[in-house]
């Protein structure tokens, strides 16, 4: 017999949680080479879900559950999961159903043939989500590649099958700011994508607004690219050979025609305000870095638990 976990973060999932069990159950059933170890992670929920995750383990004694001491996020959720997760192979699922269980034996027999690591599950549309969002998103994967050495395929979502030792390596990045798409790509092995058509939510809503998307996309581009801190060199370089050429400029003009530099309070502001706001810029970009090695360098704990079970 061979052990599946099954990770599972949730956050104010008191609605779907009843949905979920079952309907992984059902497809488990069709699977009897493999037992499976649930870990539930209750990402800091302030309604029911901890008490429907108890319900569960009360019911079956492979389901477990982990419960943060607030709410931490998606990815210390993840990360928490795969630590306690104890099987040969390890998959990564939402609760709203919008990972379709179906695919899971499909999955797991990809793996056991030996021939990849992960199977990744690529969405080929995005019907049901809003087009401003979509775009978004789309260019998020664009910019992120041409930017990033890490290939991030477009359309991934984070329902993944694993083996214990990609598992295990993906765990070994200790790294306070996780970016789990950039993880995954970064430790490498062979990884297969199924694809599928988008699901919507089965209950709920997504708690994830444009903005909280966006500010997630501009995090990961500075948690796997030097890209930005590129483009500073690069303006900072342009602008002083610009100066350069412009000094030349002045001092001839002033040794051909005398009297000619009190001219040019235009030119002057112009100049000031140009490159007073890409210094500002580029110290922004400085910024956005020195601010991940602030939290890097104070090791605070990725999640803090207050109950496992
Ligand atoms: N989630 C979480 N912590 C959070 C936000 C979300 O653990 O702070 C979980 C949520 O319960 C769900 C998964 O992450 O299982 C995906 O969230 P959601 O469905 O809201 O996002 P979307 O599918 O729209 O990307
Ligand atoms: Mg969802």
């Amino acid at each position: 017999m061979e052990k599946l976990s099954i990770v599972v973060p949730c956050f104010n999932e008191q609605e779907t949680i009843p949905l979920f069990y079952p309907a992984v159950q059902k497809v488990l059933a069709k699977m009897p080479k493999v037992t499976p170890e649930y870990w539930f992670v209750d990402d800091g929920s302030n309604d029911n879900t901890l008490i429907e995750l108890k319900k569960l383990h009360e019911q079956d004694k492979h389901v477990h559950y982990i419960s943060f001491s607030r709410n931490f996020g998606k990815e210390s959720a993840i990360y928490a999961g795969l630590s306690a997760a104890t099987g040969d192979y390890i998959v990564l699922m939402d609760v709203d159903l919008q990972d379709p269980p179906e695919l899971l034996p499909k999955m797991y027999k990809i793996l056991q043939t030996g021939e990849y690591d992960a199977v990744g599950c690529r969405r080929v549309d995005r019907k049901g989500e809003g087009k401003f969002k979509s775009f978004l998103s789309n260019q998020f994967y664009k910019v992120i590649n041409r930017i990033s050495k890490v290939e991030i395929v477009s359309g991934v979502r984070d329902y993944r099958m694993m083996t214990r030792q990609m598992v295990n390596a993906v765990l070994s990045m200790k790294e306070y700011s996780r970016f789990s798409k950039g993880i995954f790509a970064w430790v490498g092995f062979k990884t297969k994508y199924l694809e599928y058509h988008n699901v919507e939510r089965v209950a709920g809503e997504t708690d994830w607004t444009t903005h909280k998307l966006f500010k997630y996309a501009l995090g990961g581009i500075a948690d796997f690219s030097q890209a930005p801190l590129n483009l500073a060199v690069w303006i900072g370089t342009t602008s002083f050979i610009l100066s350069i050429i412009g000094l030349l400029v002045v001092i001839v003009r002033k040794l051909i025609v005398p009297g000619s530099s009190i001219l040019g309070w235009a030119s002057t502001i112009s100049i000031i305000l140009l490159i007073g706001g890409l210094q500002l810029l580029c110290i922004g970009i400085i910024g956005r870095y020195i601010g991940k090695i602030y939290l890097q360098v104070k090791e605070r704990p990725i999640y803090i638990v207050k109950e496992k079970k």
